[in-house]
């Protein structure tokens, strides 16, 4: 069984337009942010739930990109996280509505929202996320912009957490995508998640040194995401696959770990 925790999806109407934007960002994508799109990769490859957000990019949108992930939801097959963009006003009502609608957080992303984690726009944001509601944030180098400033950086996570020892974080990439020195330094051990999405240059990754970063940070720590329709489905599996991990290590990183954390 697999579980797929970073899945973007966008409403059908709009999801050609951000497609082409993200492509000249990214390069080509792997697939479509269409919903059937998503549904249709994960019958392919045997994943039973993927967790789906839908990012604004500006606050005008906030309730639109809501309405929609509540709409497409059904915590089963679809996890829907949130989106709260840090200049929304009306941040405290929307995330009251969230909670009311059953979605289980929010997915943050400096690349598309432009924050620094541990700045007051954010910590705001965390203060009404309770200990119940997940921030699940992008983390890292900002892929297609290697010269671009890291803005979510595992010191800046880590300062975050000092602020919210009790919020529900979630950090992508391992916890810093190109960053996994910084990551050893602030962030092993500490009391969040981590992803496994790594860029398509992941071969050069090498397995024995994330085999050691799983176990040192907690392999009960260390959720399954593929970054869909960004990143190829099989080639994520493939590689995840191949790493020296015991299958039980390997179940809890593929859905155990992720059933507990959003309750599926
Ligand atoms: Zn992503």
């Amino acid at each position: 069984m697999i579980i797929n925790t970073h899945a973007h999806i966008y409403p059908d109407k709009v999801a050609k337009t951000i497609e082409d934007i993200t492509a000249q960002q990214f390069g080509p994508l792997y697939s479509s942010f269409k919903v059937s799109s998503l549904l249709e990769d994960m019958a392919k490859y045997g994943i039973e739930t993927s967790v789906v957000f839908c990012i604004a990019e500006r606050p005008a949108v906030v309730k639109a990109a809501n309405n929609f992930i509540i709409a497409v939801q059904d915590n089963k097959k679809l996890v829907g996280l949130g989106t709260i963009h840090p200049d929304f006003e009306d941040y405290q009502q929307e995330i009251k509505r969230l909670r009311q609608n059953g979605i289980k957080g929010i997915k943050a992303s400096s690349i598309f929202q432009g924050f620094y984690p541990d700045e007051e726009r954010m910590l705001r944001l965390c203060q009404e996320l309770g200990e119940d509601l997940i921030l699940y944030l992008h983390a890292g180098e900002e892929p297609g912009k290697p010269l671009a400033e890291a803005r979510t950086t595992p010191q800046r996570i880590a300062r975050l957490l000092d602020l919210f020892p009790k919020l529900k974080v979630v950090a992508a990439h391992f916890g810093g995508l190109h960053m996994l020195e910084e990551v050893k330094k602030y962030l092993l051990g500490r009391q969040l998640y981590f992803d496994t999405v790594w860029t398509p240059e992941k071969e050069g990754l090498d397995k024995k040194e994330i085999v050691y970063l799983i176990r040192e940070h907690g392999t009960h720590k260390i959720l399954f995401g593929t970054d869909f329709p960004i990143f190829n489905t099989k080639e994520q599996i493939e590689w995840f696959s191949s790493l020296p991990l015991s299958s039980e290590e390997k179940e809890m990183i593929f859905y155990k770990n992720a059933q507990r954390l959003f309750e599926i």
